[in-house]
């Protein structure tokens, strides 16, 4: 643990979650939890009624504006490109979805406000222009990484990192080591979810460590 401590077990379970990916930018993370947030399903209830935006263009993206657009009044949509990388369906739906604008070749130049989001600048990268548009809250969408860096080689992972477990367990490729949370859900990656594969991981070591006559 942290290049100094060394801990023997006859079970290991893996629960280090998974890090939203953020632009970078100064005002994004000064105004995270005050506006700024990387999931629309968690915080979007926030913003009832409220005009908001989301940067990205992948399937999540879509999906988090189609469900914002249920709650909000307006969601402005940042698009870097002059398309979207979301499937068909979902960009379909995302565009035929009235209160849904969407800006293309626009990207994130500052999240603008003092203690709370009051509106957002962007830029467009082809033209250079700017505008500033009024919204109450910024929705990150465009991607999450799983923290599994340290596992590579050893455990089975899909090809975005999120470790394999066998369906219906937490069991991973190695006997004896368990994975629950969000660093093996790229689905719900939600707390209660989390939670109860915690408990199946817990429940799965235990009784790994009680067939092997371990306790
Ligand atoms: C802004 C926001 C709002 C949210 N709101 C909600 C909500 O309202 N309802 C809901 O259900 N869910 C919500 N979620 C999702 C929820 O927080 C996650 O699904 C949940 O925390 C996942 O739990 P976890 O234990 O898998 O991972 P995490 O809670 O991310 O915990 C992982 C832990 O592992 C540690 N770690 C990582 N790598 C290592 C390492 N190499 N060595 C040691 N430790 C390590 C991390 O420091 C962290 O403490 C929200 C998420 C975000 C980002």
């Amino acid at each position: 643990i942290d290049e100094e401590k060394w801990i023997e077990a006859d079970s290991v379970i893996i629960s280090t979650g998974a890090s939203a990916k953020w632009l970078g930018i100064e005002s994004e993370q000064r105004l995270n939890g005050y506006g700024v947030s990387a999931c629309a399903v968690c915080d979007g209830f926030f913003f009832k009624g409220k005009e908001v935006a989301i940067v990205g263009a992948g399937d999540t993206a879509a999906e988090e504006a189609l469900y914002l657009s249920k709650i909000c009044s307006q969601v402005h949509m940042i698009v870097r490109r002059d398309e979207m990388r979301a499937s068909k369906v979902m960009q379909e739906r995302v565009k035929n979805t009235a209160n849904i604008k969407i800006y293309w070749n626009s990207e994130t130049d500052e999240v603008i406000g003092d203690k709370n989001v009051s509106a957002v600048r962007i830029k467009n990268n082809k033209t250079g222009e700017k505008q500033e548009i009024p919204v109450s809250a910024f929705f990150v969408a465009i991607g999450h990484q799983p923290n599994s860096d340290i596992f590579k080689g050893w455990l089975d992972m899909d090809e975005a990192g999120y470790i394999k477990t066998i369906p219906g367990s937490s069991k991973t490729n190695i006997e004896g080591v368990f994975a629950s949370g969000d660093v093996q859900d790229k689905i719900y990656r939600q707390a209660v979810t989390a939670a109860g594969s915690g408990c199946m991981a817990a429940l799965d070591a235990e009784r790994y460590l009680g067939e092997k006559g371990l306790h």
